[in-house]
């Protein structure tokens, strides 16, 4: 059996740099893939990444979240989770019901409360320790939050 060839010479999207890829389909259809399909070469990809994770990180400075601290690594990873974690109380945020404004305000003001102690954590470490958080944890912390301004407030 001769030995088959897999490379196939294709063309980044964004530099237009030609580069090699690896295709296992049939020579029929690796011939279509690498004239067809959008290929990115590996420094166009880590650009483009690196652009989403400076996008996110600017959605996440207009919300209050300072500029995470650690290895560039836990940086990106760190942000990543704390987008999907602010996520998670926008989720819950928008699923509670009120009886009355008095309510929903002492709702508004623990979610601040709660958005609050987590704009306090900069490092990346943190975020990446917190990454199993549930919808139900931030849940309980804020039912906690709202107990104790009700408390506070001589009730
Ligand atoms: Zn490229």
């Amino acid at each position: 059996m001769t030995k088959e060839r897999f490379d196939y010479d294709v063309r980044c999207n964004t530099c237009f740099e030609k580069f090699t890829v690896q295709l296992f389909e049939s020579h029929e259809k690796n011939l279509w893939l690498a004239d067809h399909k959008d290929w990115y070469c590996e420094s166009c990809k880590k650009e483009y990444f690196e652009k989403k994770r400076a996008e996110l990180a600017r959605t996440q400075a207009k919300r209050g979240f300072q500029a995470l601290t650690g290895t560039p690594k836990r940086i990106a990873w760190a942000e990543k989770i704390r987008a999907d974690l602010i996520n998670k109380v926008d989720f819950l945020k928008q699923r509670l019901v009120f009886t009355d404004e008095t309510e929903k305000e002492l709702s508004d003001q623990s979610f601040q409360l709660f958005l609050q102690e987590w704009q306090m954590q900069t490092q990346a470490k943190w975020w990446i320790d917190h990454r199993q958080t549930t919808v139900r944890d931030i849940s309980n912390r804020i039912a906690q939050i709202s107990k104790e301004i009700k408390s506070g407030a001589g009730g």
